[in-house]
């Protein structure tokens, strides 16, 4: 049996597809056949060019990194998840896509998001179908996953294991809690979750930014309190002073940077209270620099960076979409879907880089 898989050989070029052999899975190991796959910042990033600066092997690089699948193949010795939770073939998997090193002293800590050897899969290595953009996706041995729950359907899964994930380890990184102001500079896939999230957790009052007025409606329904459109509040400058005057002079206890711009950093500095926290997640791309004034940080601001969550976190999370799933509108956050052959048209679409787009999410479907 083969099966495609998507690779990018040269920034800013149209995708290429190819086909490899479908690998038996080994001791230990999991093969999933591929449902859905989202279209994620990071890889609107990589695709855009953003990452010149890390080269790309020869080969070419594997795309994908967050979606959902069945369980096609089960390795010898797995009968169950990582929690014991019996599974079988067609069982639906939500795995962690965190693939780390588990060898290094970061991993040993259990700080795997953070592992120092995790690196982009080349194309054409075995076992060949190790991004989410494929018919397929191996699970090597011992790689946490989890079954879903049968009361949830498909359609909210994709973002879990990239956005949800990624949000609520900001969150909790920050000490969000009861009470508290969380104010999200972006409300696209990352957002509209930080959204739920921080009201889940307790947040008094959630403030979001945005360009898009589809995405900043979608964000009321999902409770935010105040939206500021940044077309209308167009400067830096007003948009802290709507963050103050919202919060009553108060500021906020956290600012969620989402969207990937280092000018950001600056500005939600501003519109922290002392001992707030700053959050960095979006600003993935290396090489983009900000200033700040350091003595702002004095009485007790923070700033801290966030990356991915570790793989604990995903069960929770399904409990979180259980919970929630009738009262928040998690279906429409994927906006968009696209058969994977379609994926030089996908991308395009999805590009909020200087255009509107209507998506907010789209996922690519085998
Ligand atoms: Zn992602
Ligand atoms: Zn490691």
């Amino acid at each position: 049996m083969k099966g495609r898989v998507v690779v990018i050989k040269e920034y800013g070029k149209p995708f290429e597809i190819e086909e490899y052999d479908v690998p038996e899975p080994e001791q230990g190991a999991v093969l999933l056949r591929m449902t859905q796959a989202g279209i994620c910042g990071s890889d609107l990033h990589i695709w855009r060019g953003d990452q010149v600066n890390v080269p790309l092997p020869p080969s070419g690089r594997l795309m994908g990194h967050e979606g959902t699948g069945v369980v096609e193949q089960l390795g010898p010795g797995v009968a169950t998840d990582s929690l014991n939770t019996p599974v079988k073939e067609g069982d639906r998997i939500v795995y962690s896509a965190v693939f780390p090193c588990y060898h290094c002293h970061l991993c040993l800590r259990g700080d795997t998001n953070w592992c120092v050897n995790r690196g982009y899969a080349a194309a054409g290595e075995y076992p060949y179908f190790r991004g989410t953009y494929a018919d397929f996706l191996y699970l090597p041995p011992r790689h946490p996953f989890f079954r879903v729950p049968d009361e949830l359907p498909d359609d909210i899964l994709g973002p879990v294991n990239c956005a949800m994930g990624t949000v609520t380890t900001g969150l909790m990184r920050a000490g969000a809690r009861e009470g508290h102001t969380v104010v999200i500079q972006g409300a696209g896939g990352l957002g509209l979750h930080a959204v739920a999230m921080a009201k889940d957790m307790g947040a008094g009052q959630v403030i979001v930014l945005d360009r898009l007025d589809n995405r900043l409606q979608l964000a009321e329904e999902f409770g935010a309190d105040h939206t500021i459109n940044i077309e209308e509040f167009n400067t830096a400058e007003t948009r802290v002073q709507r963050v103050w005057e919202l919060t009553n002079g108060r500021g906020a206890d956290v600012v969620m940077e989402l969207v990937g711009r280092a000018e950001l950093l600056a500005e939600g500095i501003d519109m922290l209270s002392n001992g707030g926290t700053f959050v960095e997640i979006g600003d993935i791309v290396r090489g983009r620099e900000v200033s700040i004034d350091p003595s702002k940080l004095l009485a007790g601001k923070n700033i801290v960076g966030s990356l991915m969550y570790r793989p604990e976190l995903l069960p929770t999370l399904l409990d979180f979409l259980v919970r929630n799933q009738h009262k928040l509108p998690f279906h429409k956050i994927i906006s968009h879907k696209f058969p994977l052959a379609d994926i030089n048209e996908a991308f395009p679409q999805a590009e909020w880089n200087q255009r509107q787009t209507q998506i907010t999410r789209a996922v690519l479907v085998p």
